[in-house]
């Protein structure tokens, strides 16, 4: 079992480029796809994104389309409650590998904190 959990200075997500992201139209409403796209910035790092911190800017003011609530999920992807931990994991994952690589630091550190409740550790896809 794993919880999952937004890792500190990772900020994988907040890579917005759209080429990466062929199905935004299929989630996102007409008007918030205008402000995804109005966000991405220089090597399609999101414009609110501080790549030195590695933390989001406006935080507490991110779109809908940050937030990993359960409300939110059901909204835009149709995912329920009760999935919401194994489909964060896996869009963490994903987004991760893409941006950082399958072995990078970010990865070790993402799934070291979501098995992290019952002791395991391990990389992501290698089970
Ligand atoms: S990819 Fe996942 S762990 Fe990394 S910043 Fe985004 S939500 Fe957090
Ligand atoms: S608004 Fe913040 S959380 Fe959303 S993609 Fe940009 S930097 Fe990341």
């Amino acid at each position: 079992m794993a919880t999952w959990q937004c890792v500190k200075q990772c900020g994988a997500c907040c890579h917005l480029d759209p080429t990466d992201r062929p199905e935004l139209e299929e989630y996102l409403s007409p008007e918030e796809l205008e402000l995804y796209l109005s966000m991405v910035g220089e090597g399609g790092w999101c414009i609110n994104y501080d790549r030195e911190l590695r933390e989001c800017k406006i935080y507490p003011d991110r779109p809908r389309f940050c937030r990993v609530e359960a409300e939110v999920f059901v909204e835009m992807y149709g995912i329920e409650a009760q999935d919401l931990n194994d489909f964060a994991i896996e869009c963490c994952n994903q987004q991760i590998e893409g941006v950082y690589g399958l072995r990078s630091l970010e990865m070790i550190r993402f799934n070291q904190a979501i098995f992290e409740e019952n002791g395991q550790v391990r990389i992501a896809h290698e089970e």
